[in-house]
């Protein structure tokens, strides 16, 4: 017997909730297709189609995460090696000595790939305090491209995205990085802005075991551009990368509402804790920063927590920490601030392991 040829998402991407969109997007649905894009290590295609080669045309793999990705934040997706890589394609497709603004806090290796850009001249590049709406609204008008992160790696920090996007004047490419919001928080192309990037090794994979980045661009004539940036720079994604994500995009929502929920309770206890000076929790997210008297007290918890692992990164399963003043790039951030990336772990058993930790630096 023949089943219906599946569900088509794509005629009724509107309607559907994103949740939902996470589950069926980027999927075959024709009869005897798996229901998976199985891993396709190709790197060539029998000639004869506008498929040759993979660094160049693609694979069905990368195609299924990219469309997933895509109907999430309603644009054309591009899968990169990762989250940086994204970055250096979308400066890549910038004119030589383009003026490029970047908040004062943001992830260091965005700040850091731009200011090796600047200090060789290939680029201009001024940093804005996330909260400087007035700054970037001059940026906007005199830049050529805005680079936002909202909230900010790592000190959490918002910037009015939609004041950006709708400032007057403005000239200035916007691109926002939405690895902490995630589709699910925000979609900012639907805020006016022009691409969006995630370094989906964060909380898309979501298990901490792989590298990834996309690009999301409003307009198809960028998203041909950002292409043939990487089939340039030979900044592809791996065949494995591309499923694991797409693995992970699929639980996204659930481990997001999961994970916040924890990490809301959290913040409300920490900032009762005696031993916490500031919590900083922008209100949703995974993502708290909570900080400590002095770099040596943040020292001491972050080396006597046990369940909560003491290592970089975030997004993942398992709940990290790390004092981000201790990262080259990071060291203008207060001393003792802790990034804490809340997990899929029991709350109760998180908040025992905060506790024992804080009460050994008393
Ligand atoms: C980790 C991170 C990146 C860089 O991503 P990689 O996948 O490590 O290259 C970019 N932006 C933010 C906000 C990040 O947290």
């Amino acid at each position: 017997m023949k089943c219906g040829g599946g569900f088509v998402y794509r005629d009724r991407v509107d309607e559907l909730s994103p949740r939902t969109l996470a589950i069926v997007a980027g999927r075959p649905h024709g009869p005897g297709e798996p229901l998976n894009t199985p891993i396709v290590p190709a790197s060539t295609y029998g000639a004869g189609t506008d498929r040759a080669y993979a660094r160049q045309n693609g694979t069905p793999t990368w195609e299924a995460f990219e469309e997933a990705i895509g109907a999430l934040e309603g644009g054309h997706a591009t899968a990169f090696a990762s989250g940086i890589a994204t970055l250096a394609a979308i400066v890549d497709v910038l004119p030589l000595g383009a003026k490029v603004a970047v908040p004062t806090f943001s992830y260091a290796g965005s700040r850091g790939l731009l200011a090796h850009e600047h200090e060789r001249g290939r680029l201009v590049v001024s940093e804005i305090p996330p909260g400087n709406t007035n700054g970037w609204l001059d940026a906007a008008r005199e830049a050529d491209l805005v680079w936002l992160e909202s909230p900010t790696n790592p000190t959490l920090d918002l910037i009015d995205i939609e004041a950006v996007t709708g400032a007057p004047a403005r000239t200035a490419r916007v691109v926002v990085d939405n690895t902490f919001a995630t589709p699910l928080g925000r979609q900012p192309l639907k805020l006016g802005a022009d691409v969006v990037v995630h370094s989906a090794t964060k909380l898309i994979g979501g298990h901490s075991d792989l590298l990834l980045g996309v690009t999301i661009a409003a307009d198809e004539e960028l998203a041909k551009e950002l292409r043939d940036s990487r089939s340039r720079n030979g900044a592809t994604p791996g065949a494995l990368e591309a499923w694991l994500a797409l693995r992970g995009l699929r639980t996204l929502p659930v481990r997001l509402a999961e994970q916040a929920s924890t990490a809301a309770k959290l913040a409300d206890l920490l900032a009762r804790h005696p031993a916490v000076t500031k919590v900083r929790y922008p209100g949703e997210g995974i993502m708290i920063g909570l900080e400590l008297g002095s770099a040596e007290a943040a020292d001491k918890v972050c080396a006597s927590l046990a369940l909560i692992r003491h290592a970089t990164s975030l997004g993942g399963v398992e709940s990290l920490v790390e004092r981000r003043a201790t990262m080259e790039g990071d060291r203008h951030v207060p001393p003792g601030l802790i990034r804490f990336s809340v997990g899929l772990e029991d709350p109760d058993d998180l908040w025992r392991d905060l506790e024992r930790a804080l009460s050994a630096d008393a």
